[in-house]
């Protein structure tokens, strides 16, 4: 089959490099039946909610071919566009003339709509164009840009049609007029063009998306917006990145950035990015992460809290916040090799992000809080899963995850191949084939068999998850090397041979790390805790209801 690129494609500065799309076949456990019904219940419910959530109907009234009142929020609009996202990864799976028609009709739909100099965003076109990027602080429009970015990377890269990668092009290209050439200083409140803007760069090689999404980067903290009214936290513009300590404001926005700064940093090498993101890992997991690897702790402003500040109750933990949070720790394994974002991103995926869905695919989580109180006032909105919400960021983001989720299982580099994450299924990548067969993450005992790998020396890297007490490998215990991979690198590798890994699932406490003391604003603390690493075994999902409410 062909290789079919992932949602991330780093220049070879990045220590791993991604697997195709194709490369990790899942056929078992968890991660196989949340793609199942993904693709059987989830994906199809999305595609009918276009229409009816005014997402389509909106942009046929900014081309004029419809009458009647905008539908929505103002960034209605980029639900289209992860769902968009989701049906091509779907597609680059097993594809699908339905997916494809989808994407035509949709990007026909969005040419019309776009005007001739590129701009395109139905909620200003049809609602008050007067005020076209005039109320960056919080219009989304380059938010909804992003996420058309995004879409457009993933049709093209999975052979999904070729008609929506002009539309988004245009779009870029007026971005790039406006904010870049243009002297508009401006950024937008809800990060999330950066990381985009560096994905298009990367599929078309053209540098003004990358000098664009360095500009809005380095412009971030720089007051150059007007505060929402929720305080320049909230956007994360209180400070420029690379002197942010800890993350702050919505966290989806603080998580979406951390993505662009580590791209920009695998694009360009300036390592001072690289340091400023990692440093605020290290206290977002000492200090502002749960149990469940959730992140978001107050409702008001769907925001972090202070250090420590983690009810389990009124836990926020958005489910975007959570897909948001898988992104940036995949760039930094991808930039670094450090096995411990892997282990975060496990920790993520199987706890804060597994409970937004429920069993059949068909309702979703917004918030995903760790305690469930019925005298909560808040339940009386947010205590089910919803099929569908006024605000509906969480649904299509869950669902374009779910459908790329095999380029998340491992990566090569010229030593060879590194399985990060455990499912049943065969992976290639590194000139190398291997077969998975496990029943984790119910039991840690995983069997890879070598199905094809090169005739000289070729090395096989297994994560062993920093939770994990006692390791065996061939019934030997295992000691990783300090990046948290055991290595097995020889020559002579054949067809059949097989290598055990036993992970050590009994179960630990993980009780909250110790406070540690401030100094002034350094930082509060320099490494993650171990116990909270430990906790990344992943919690046996439960059946039934959860919470759900706003990007
Ligand atoms: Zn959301």
């Amino acid at each position: 089959m062909d290789q079919i690129p992932g949602p991330a494609v780093p220049s070879a500065r990045a220590v791993l490099r991604p697997i195709g799309l194709r490369d990790a076949r899942v056929t078992g456990g968890p991660l196989a039946r949340w793609q199942r019904v993904n693709r059987e219940t989830s994906i199809p419910l999305g595609l009918e909610r276009m229409e009816r959530s005014g997402a389509l109907p909106n942009l046929r009234r900014a081309a004029g071919e419809r009458d009647g009142q905008f539908q929505g929020y103002r960034f209605q609009d980029s639900d289209l566009y992860k769902q968009l996202e989701a049906v091509a990864w779907e597609h680059a799976r097993a594809p699908d003339p339905r997916y494809t028609a989808f994407i035509e009709r949709a990007a026909a739909v969005l040419a019309a709509a776009q005007r001739p100099d590129g701009y395109l965003n139905s909620h200003y076109q049809v609602v008050k164009p007067e005020k076209i990027y005039a109320e960056l602080e919080y219009s989304h429009e380059m938010y909804c840009a992003g996420h058309l970015l995004q879409a457009a990377v993933a049709a093209s890269r999975a052979g999904a049609g070729d008609t929506l990668l002009p539309v988004a092009r245009r779009l870029a290209d007026h971005l790039v007029q406006v904010f870049l050439t243009g002297g508009n200083d401006g950024i937008d409140g809800h990060a999330e063009v950066e990381t985009a803007l560096i994905e298009l760069h990367r599929l078309t090689g053209d540098p003004a998306y990358l000098d664009l999404a360095a500009k809005l980067v380095d412009n971030r903290g720089k007051g150059l917006i007007r505060d929402s009214g929720m305080g320049p936290l909230y956007a994360q513009d209180h400070l420029p990145v690379r002197e942010a300590d800890t993350p702050v404001g919505h966290a989806v926005r603080q998580l979406y950035l951390e993505a662009g700064v580590v791209d920009l940093y695998l694009e360009t090498g300036d390592e001072s990015l690289l340091e400023c993101s990692v440093r605020r890992w290290e206290d977002m997991v000492a200090t502002k992460t749960y149990v469940t690897g959730g992140n978001g702790s107050r409702h008001d402003g769907e925001a972090f809290g202070e250090r420590y500040e983690l009810p389990p109750d009124r836990a926020y933990s958005e489910s975007c916040a959570a897909v948001a949070s898988i992104h940036w720790n995949w760039r930094l394994l991808l930039a670094t090799g450090h096995g411990r974002y892997a282990d975060l991103l496990e920790r993520v995926l199987f706890n804060a992000f597994a409970a937004s869905t429920s069993a059949d695919g068909r309702r979703f989580c917004y918030v995903n809080p760790l305690q469930r109180r019925n005298d909560l006032v808040e339940d009386a909105y947010l205590g089910r899963r919803r099929e569908w919400f006024a605000c509906a960021c969480c649904p299509p983001n869950i669902m374009r995850l779910v459908a790329s989720l095999g380029g998340y299982l491992a990566t090569w580099s010229e030593a060879g191949l590194q399985l990060h994450q455990y499912a049943e299924g065969v992976v290639s990548g590194g000139g190398g084939r291997v077969r998975v067969d496990t029943d984790y993450p119910w039991d840690g005992l995983v069997r890879v068999t070598v199905e094809e790998a090169p005739a000289g020396e070729w090395e096989l890297a297994l994560r062993i998850p920093s939770w994990s007490e006692t390791t065996y490998v061939d019934n030997h215990l295992a000691q990783p090397h300090e990046d948290g991979y055991f290595r097995i690198r020889r020559s002579g590798w054949r067809a059949g041979d097989t290598v055990e890994l036993n992970l050590d699932l009994t179960q630990a406490p993980a009780p909250a790390p110790p406070r540690r003391r401030r100094q002034g604003q350094r930082r509060a603390a320099a490494r993650p805790s171990r116990l909270l690493l430990r906790a990344g075994r992943p919690a046996r999902p439960r059946r039934g209801g959860r919470p759900g409410h706003r990007p």
